[in-house]
């Protein structure tokens, strides 16, 4: 999507060869003009597909998420992190383990959120070890929901989560794709024609 890369460009910032900031319009301040583009997007993308709700995780996913959730009429749910859990029953769990943080967390989803058979589209901020991914499709799985897809705002090719998704035969769906970064800039996998 050429209005994210070109945003990345101009207001990304490279940290090492891994890690890319985009607190100044995704996951601290919020862009809502870029959100709403991009929840339209994923909505074009899936357009074909029969889809209940939205799922994400807690808080990157959220702003995403919910403009997608917008532009496909449905309800968002967000997995909630907790570091330590007692658990009680009226909750789907994963374990996620956190790239950037380096630390493990559940993510849990109230059972009432999610009903066996509805079509779930997953979306998240990054897609980097398929991490956050796979816990959503963890929950998905044993509420007996089924996955359409996952929608990513900005995936990072060198890392290991496509490949995992891949495997999985889930449908990945990407706006912007990073191959690498290199002295400091961001490299994409190809121009947007969109
Ligand atoms: P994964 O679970 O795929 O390993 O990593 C995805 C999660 O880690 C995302 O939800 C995102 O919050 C965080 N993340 C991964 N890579 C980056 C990055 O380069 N920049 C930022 N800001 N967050 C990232």
């Amino acid at each position: 999507m050429k209005l994210l890369e070109e945003r990345i460009q101009t207001d990304g910032r490279v940290l090492g060869t891994e890690v890319l900031k985009v607190d100044n319009f995704l996951n601290h301040q919020v862009d809502p003009a870029l959100m709403q583009a991009m929840g339209n997007e994923f909505a074009r993308l899936f357009a074909t597909e029969k889809i209940d709700k939205v799922l994400t995780v807690e808080s990157s996913g959220i702003a995403p998420a919910v403009f997608a959730a917008l532009a496909l009429n449905v309800p968002m749910v967000f997995a909630r992190k907790k570091q330590s859990l007692t658990l009680s029953g009226d909750h789907y769990v994963a374990d996620v383990y956190s790239f950037t943080k380096q630390e493990t967390n559940h993510i849990l989803v109230d059972k009432r959120f999610i009903q066996p058979g509805e079509r779930l589209l997953l979306i998240d901020d990054f897609l980097a070890n398929g991490q956050a991914v796979a816990g959503m499709l963890q929950i998905a799985s044993d509420a007996g929901a089924t996955v359409v897809g996952a929608g990513i705002v900005i995936e990072k090719t060198f890392q290991k989560g496509r490949a995992l998704l891949d495997e999985q035969g889930v449908r990945v769906e990407s706006l912007a794709r990073i191959t690498a970064f290199e002295n400091g800039q961001v490299v994409f996998a190809d121009e947007s024609p969109v």
